[in-house]
Formats: structure tokens, sequence, C-alpha cells
């Protein structure tokens, strides 16, 4: 990245750590999220600022391994060690943290963190085509209104969450603007690069600069100020990288692909396209609220069609080359979806994935070069 842009994306950050401790002071509500299926819109309803926290750094998990597991997944172990080590100005800040029951490992965690932390774990169904869960799924969504209700002391209704969702779909609108920069030959953002800005901007208590820093970036990245003075690259392959959430400290495997001379160009994971949805603004806001979030195509689900559905979009519409699967270790989910991942790619498209199982130390990080930098040379 230039560095003039990381530098200026360095100081957004570190105001805004400096605006949400005002924001607190001045009676707003802070709401940590860790999932994809808790609807922050409930948080946006009543001018709360909403703050993504599952963990992406090693550094906090030898203080989870007191109490978790050691082989748990790292985002697990990495999440619940910011919170009990207190490191984290983020988890520090929240009023009230939102979980969801989405695998063992994270329900199980949730159990624990709520012997320090006020937490909320929203019920999530496995499935996504039972009407029985759409009933259940719907009624958890309205509880969870009454539980933020309750933090903030506000009332929500139709009106505060109708206008919440619409933010929330033009932030949703800019970010996909942003990552389709990168259907263009050559990619004009380094996967890094994407994963950094994506990051950052999600933790932003001030949801409109966050949309027009992200206008700004996409028109920049447009003109080529990301790349300005790069030697072309002839042999660069354009990879999509699928599996489960990274961000800034577990964004090793993009690192090597880019090390190795070639692009991560689109994200599939809920850091970056899962989040690419649109709530319909025509129906009643839970109702609505309800069947977008449910549809996440997240592992959890069992099918989980949806999944596949954007993967074949995205390796289409992202001109992809190949694909890497991602599993942290220990996660069950990803980790026995990978074969039918790899099932419908080659089939569909002819591509074999790589699936890559690890975890947020660098301990396997020259095995994994080999092995990336063989698919790659196959490709
Ligand atoms: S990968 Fe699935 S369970 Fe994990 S945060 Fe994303 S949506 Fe939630
Ligand atoms: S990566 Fe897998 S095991 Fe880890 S929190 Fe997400 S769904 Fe659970």
């Amino acid at each position: 990245m230039k560095e003039e842009i990381a530098n200026r994306l360095q100081q957004i950050s570190e105001q805004n750590l400096i605006d949400i401790e005002q924001a607190k002071e001045q009676g707003r509500s802070v709401i940590g999220f860790y999932c994809l299926y808790s609807p922050t819109e409930m948080a946006v309803a009543v001018n709360a600022i909403p703050v993504p926290l599952c963990g992406t750094r090693n550094d906090p998990i030898p203080a989870a391994e007191e109490t978790l597991p050691r082989n748990l997944c790292p985002l697990i172990k990495s999440s619940y060690g910011y919170g009990v080590s207190d490191t984290c100005p983020y988890f520090r800040a929240s009023d009230i943290i939102i979980g969801d029951t989405t695998c063992d490992g994270k329900k199980k965690m949730f159990e624990l963190m709520a012997r320090f932390k006020p937490t909320h774990v929203i019920e999530l169904p496995q499935s996504q085509n039972n009407p029985m869960a759409m009933e259940f799924w719907r009624a958890e969504i309205e509880h969870f209104k009454t539980v933020i209700e309750e933090t903030s002391g506000q009332q929500i209704d139709k009106a505060k969450l109708g206008a919440a969702i619409k933010l929330m779909n033009r932030e949703r609108h800019v970010r996909k603007a942003l990552m389709d920069v990168n259907k263009a030959k050559p990619a004009p953002l380094r996967g890094a690069e994407l994963i950094e800005i994506l990051f950052r901007v999600g933790f932003l208590a001030d949801k409109e600069y966050g949309i027009s820093l992200m206008e700004e970036l996409t028109a920049a990245a447009r003109e080529g100020a990301f790349r300005q003075g790069d030697p072309p690259k002839n042999r660069a392959r354009r990879i999509l990288l699928t599996g489960v959430p990274v961000g800034l400290g577990s964004d090793k495997i993009v690192n090597i692909v880019e090390q190795l001379g070639s692009d991560i160009v689109a994200f599939e994971n809920c850091s970056g396209y899962k989040q690419a949805f649109t709530v319909d603004e025509g129906k009643d806001p839970i109702d609505a609220l309800a069947e977008q979030y449910l549809a996440t195509p997240c592992s959890v689900m069992s099918p989980n069609e949806g999944r596949f559905n954007l993967l074949r979009e995205m390796v289409e519409e992202f001109s992809i080359d190949g694909v890497i699967d991602l599993t942290w270790q220990g996660c069950h989910t990803y980790n026995v979806e990978a074969y039918l991942v790899d099932k419908m790619l080659q089939e569909t498209f002819g591509i074999t994935s790589l699936h890559l199982e690890t975890d947020y130390s660098e301990s396997d990080t020259e095995q994994l070069k080999v092995r990336i930098e063989a698919y790659l040379e196959m490709l």
C-alpha cells in the first residue's frame, strides 16, 4: 500500500478510538459483535456504535489457553484472549457482547465470556430452508431488539429500524463497490490492502465517514493510485480466498500468495463478499432482517447451498484462476465443507482448489509457502 494511504488509515484508526471514548462519555452505547448473523442495524437504530470483535491476532491466544483447550479454533481463542486479558480497547468499550450459537466452540466460549462481560447470545437455527426455523429465528431477532433497547435505554420503532437498514445497505453497497474494483485486470488492489481497508473501516464510529472514505479509496484504486510504479507481473494468478474469516494479523496466507507474485483478488469469506448483501427496504424491518441474515452462506448452516452459488458467481465475475479454501484448525464445519467446495469447482470450472488448514502462528509458514507455490505453478 502506498505509504501515505497506509499512514492515513493508521491515523484514522487512532482517532476512532478517541471518538469512541468521547461518544461513550456523551451517552452513546457501544455494542460488540462477533458474527455476521447478528444484525448490526439493531445497534445503529439506537445510535449505538457496533464494533466487530472477532480476534485476528496470535498475541492474546496464550491468555485464552489458560482456560480454553489448545486445539480450539484460533479465532475463538484470540477473541476470548482479548477479553480475558483486557487488551482490546473495543472489547473494553463494549457495553454488551452479542454472540450467536454458530459453531460449538464459539457458543461454549460465550458461556465463559459471560462471567466477566454482559453477554447476549442469539440462538441461530442450523438450517435456512425450514419454515419452523424461520419462525424461531424471527422471534430471536425480536428478542434481540429488546436486549438492545434495554442496553441503550431507547426504544426501537419501525422508522428507526428502517433508517438503520437504509444506512447499512449504503455501507454494504460501497463495501461491495470497493471489492468489485478488483474485477479489473490486473487487480488495482492487493488482497492485503483490501483486507486492511475493510478491517479498519469496520471499526469506525461514524458510519457516514466510513462510507465517504470507502468511496474515496474506491475512486483512487480505479485510477491506479495503489499500484503506481509496480513492475508488471506476467505470471500472476488471480486467486479467490474462501473459507474462514481473515483480518489484520490473520492474513498470512494472503501475504504468502502475494510474496509469490500472485494476487488474492477476491474474498468470499465473511471478511469480504459474504457482507455484500442488501436487506429488503420494502418489507417489515424485522421480517427483512430475519430473512436476509439467516441467508448468510456460512458453513455452520446445513446444507449451505448459498455458499456454492456465491462462489460460482465470484469465480466468473472476478476471472478467477485458482481458489484457496482456508480452514482454521479446529473448525469442523469449514473443514468438512472443503470437500464439497472442491467438487463443485472441479465440476463447474475444472478448477482444483487448494485446501489449507492452519492457525494464527507463523510456525508452518515455510510449509505453507511450498504448498502454495506448487499450487500456483500448477494453475
Ligand atoms: S465464519 Fe460464519 S460463524 Fe464465523 S463469523 Fe463468519 S458468519 Fe459467523
Ligand atoms: S472459524 Fe469455524 S470454528 Fe472458528 S469461530 Fe468460525 S465457525 Fe467457529
